[in-house]
């Protein structure tokens, strides 16, 4: 069967195992797809050991982005300007690397939330690595601004120079009182029932506020957001997207992602 897997650490708690599983019933294609654990040392002899066993194609996840990255012989444009990879496959010139994350994120907001990206302005909220991911997606989807606030400043100044665009730049937390469409928090404040420090003044009217974090219940983020009229979604979506994208690379099929996510929702 064509072997499929993630690797992270840690990984027991990764949800692509579930959601590849449920693309492959659904398209009829015959693979599967595992779990893999590995260390900062292991890693590219991991990598190199799945493949050269046969191994088609790897998610990559928490702390080897990067590291995946450096290894990729071959990059797409995505996986270029984060400086991150969340997708490898093999190909007979060697390890193509690839970022699905922003492509996902962008599916999940103009088609599972009617967002229509063009002209709109959006506040960005974090500097990490998912930041990174999806800043070149939401560019290309012809938003009119993108201003980018993180905790640490230095980080989101930097992260705003990657791309000389005139659509983005970096303002400190407390200078921040312009109001926008559209606020992404790609921090993982939610993750510890924290909300990342930021004035309700730039909650639009008709705001949509979206968490990259995705839980079984509201965020701290959402609650914060949808308790000042804001409409709050979770990062779910996006996770079933971008590995949607992934499935599509190695299989050349495009799945149904809504059904997915209602299935995950159900299994809590
Ligand atoms: P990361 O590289 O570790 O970056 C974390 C970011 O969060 C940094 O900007 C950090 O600020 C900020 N932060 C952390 N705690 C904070 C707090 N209490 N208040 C304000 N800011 C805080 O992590 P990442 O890879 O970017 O991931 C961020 C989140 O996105 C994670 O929770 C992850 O689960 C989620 N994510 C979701 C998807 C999806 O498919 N839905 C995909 C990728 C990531 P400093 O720079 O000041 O440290």
């Amino acid at each position: 069967m064509d072997r499929y897997a993630v690797v992270g650490n840690p990984v027991a708690h990764s949800r692509s195992p579930d959601i590849h599983r449920m693309f492959a019933e659904q398209t009829g294609e015959s693979l599967s797809y595992d779990r893999i654990l590995t260390s900062v040392e292991k890693f590219d002899a991991c990598v190199t050991a799945f493949f050269q066993s046969g191994g088609l194609g790897l998610n990559v996840t928490l702390p080897f982005k990067q590291q995946a990255h450096d290894l990729a012989g071959e990059l797409d444009d995505a996986a270029r300007e984060a400086g991150a990879v969340n997708t490898l496959m093999a190909t007979p010139d060697g390890l193509w690397g690839g970022n699905t994350d922003g492509n996902g994120l962008v599916r999940d907001l103009t088609r599972n939330h009617d967002v229509a990206l063009a002209g709109l302005r959006v506040l960005v909220l974090g500097a990490g690595g998912a930041v990174h991911g999806v800043i070149g997606a939401l560019l290309r989807g012809g938003v009119a601004e993108i201003v980018i606030v993180n905790r640490t400043h230095d980080r989101a100044v930097r992260l705003a120079r990657r791309w000389s665009d005139p659509r983005i730049r970096a303002v400190r937390s407390e200078a921040c009182v312009d109001s926008f469409e559209l606020v992404i928090n790609g921090t993982s404040a939610s993750l510890r029932g924290e909300v990342p420090k930021i004035g309700e003044s730039v909650l639009g009217s008709a705001c949509l506020c979206y968490d990259m974090v995705y839980a079984s219940e509201e965020t701290a983020f959402m609650t914060w957001a949808s308790s000042r009229g804001a409409r709050a979604v979770d990062g779910l979506g996006m996770l079933v997207e971008q590995a949607a994208e992934s499935f599509y690379i190695w299989r050349a099929v495009r799945p149904r992602t809504p059904p997915v996510v209602q299935a995950l929702r159900a299994l809590g």
